[in-house]
């Protein structure tokens, strides 16, 4: 007998992975916590029923959400982090020596501790001094947060469920008031091809543009994401993610990554003709 682990990315469209075990399954309080071992991706846990990270492709997200805001400001020191409860987002960020604290705020315990178990490859790290566990929602976190904050990685899930939240301009202004004046926002900013994603990702840029100064958007290749074409919001009181890129600075560290790299990172910033059209259209 085969077993196949089915995603509906549309109604008329499905992805599908072969399965050779579920090694884990559990109903937390906000949703349903699946682990899968696969040949094709590896390790891979799903929430309600949809992909968050496996370990082959995980390494482009996580390389995605950290090193474009840490080479646009080398100076960041205090970094907070809203869900990312595989602890990917983590991993990479304790790679800087020069970050100083990094808070951690995931709205399910069970998560983290499952991730901790059957994905270390991105749970690994955090046990790291700097790191500071929260088990409670990112939109209460925020709200008594004045100033603290040189970057915000939203790293959640879909807005629907536990994450919708997340989605909405209340917690973004309460962003915006918990960054210091240098503070930079990367959010996970939905995909533009399939219509129920791309209208996400409208929404959520419509918001964010009208509260920052600077409100960008870059692209990533996410082979396991509807579609495989994946955005994040980078939103900024100050630097602008191009004009502002410290390449020497960042290359200087000598990082060892497997999809950044500081030309993507400009090359991130150009979007496909339609995508900026669908961006421009929130101005109408
Ligand atoms: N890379 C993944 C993706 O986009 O598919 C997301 C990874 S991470 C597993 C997303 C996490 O966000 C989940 O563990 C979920 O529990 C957490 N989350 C959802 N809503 C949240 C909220 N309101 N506050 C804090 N964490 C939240």
């Amino acid at each position: 007998m085969e077993l196949w682990y089915t995603e509906e990315h549309t109604k008329n469209a499905k992805f599908s992975i072969k399965v050779e075990e579920q090694i884990h399954s559990e109903k937390s309080e906000f949703q349903k916590i699946d682990f899968f071992k696969s040949k094709e991706f590896g390790t891979f846990f799903t929430l309600d029923g949809l992909m968050m990270v496996n370990e082959k492709d995980e390494f482009i997200y996580h390389d995605m959400i950290v090193h474009v805001p840490m080479a646009t400001n080398p100076n960041i020191k205090r970094v907070l982090v809203i869900g990312g409860g595989d602890g990917g987002t983590v991993r990479e960020l304790t790679r800087y020596n020069t970050i100083e604290q990094i808070d951690m705020v995931e709205i399910d315990e069970k998560v983290v501790r499952a991730c901790e178990k059957y994905l270390p490859i991105t749970a690994c790290k955090l046990q790291d001094s700097r790191v500071n566990l929260y088990f409670q929602d990112g939109l209460e976190f925020v709200k008594n947060t004045d100033n603290v904050y040189d970057l915000i990685l939203v790293d959640s899930t879909d807005p629907i469920g536990p994450g919708e939240g997340l989605f909405t301009e209340e917690f973004y202004n309460n962003c915006l008031k918990a960054l210091s004046e240098e503070g930079i926002l990367v959010n996970q900013h939905e995909s533009p091809y399939y219509d129920r994603d791309a209208h996400e990702m409208k929404r959520a840029h419509r918001k964010i543009k009208k509260l920052f100064p600077i409100s960008k958007v870059y692209q990533f290749h996410m082979p396991t994401y509807p579609s495989g074409h994946w955005l994040f919001g980078f939103a900024s009181k100050k630097f602008d993610p191009v004009k502002d890129i410290k390449v020497k600075a960042w290359n200087d560290l000598g990082l060892k990554t497997k999809y950044y790299n500081t030309d993507l990172h400009v090359g991130s910033f150009a979007l496909p003709t339609y995508v900026r059209e669908l961006l421009e259209s929130v101005d109408e």
